[in-house]
């Protein structure tokens, strides 16, 4: 199954701690990273703190998407990251943007994930692999950038 991963962080050295994000993605069990965006840089949205750095990772996985979503929050943990409060800043926050075309609505997961066509730190990094990808449910997600054109965000490389 294809995945796309959202990644982001706002704390400590945040590109460094992308980065080494998609590192071990590459080495995360029944996991492949098949491609990564550029690392972008955004005012925070929803958070407070630093700029966050973000990027998008597409990963050729064996794994069913809760046990995806729990490989990702132990890449989390790794970093540890601590949730002192609702969107606190954070040190890598690690979210399941697409699993295939899949839908998936439960407690603990939901995908697609439910504001990444709000976010022009997801849209941005998403439409660089993937130009013509569709949000399941929602439609193309390159039709999503204008509503998000007022989000201040810069293309690192
Ligand atoms: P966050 O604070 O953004 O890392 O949110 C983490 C919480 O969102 C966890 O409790 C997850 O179970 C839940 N969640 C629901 N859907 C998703 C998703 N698609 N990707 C990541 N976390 C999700």
């Amino acid at each position: 199954m294809i995945a796309l991963v959202g990644i982001g962080a706002n704390l400590g050295d945040a590109g460094a701690n992308v980065a080494d994000a998609l590192a071990r993605l590459e080495t995360q069990p029944g996991c492949r990273l098949v491609a990564s965006s550029s690392l972008w840089r955004t005012a925070p949205i929803d958070s407070s703190g630093d700029d966050y750095i973000n990027a998008v990772a597409l990963v050729d996985t064996t794994l069913e998407a809760h046990a995806l979503l729990a490989s990702l929050q132990a890449i989390e943990t790794a970093h540890g990251r601590e949730r002192p409060y609702r969107n606190a800043p954070r040190t890598l926050d690690l979210d399941l943007l697409l699993y295939g075309d899949q839908v998936i609505d439960t407690p603990g997961l939901s995908v697609p994930h439910p504001r990444m066509h709000e976010r022009a730190f997801v849209l941005a990094p998403l439409l660089e692999l993937a130009p013509d990808i569709a949000i399941p449910g929602r439609g193309r997600a390159a039709d999503f950038l204008a509503g998000v054109a007022d989000q201040a965000i810069v293309r690192l490389g």
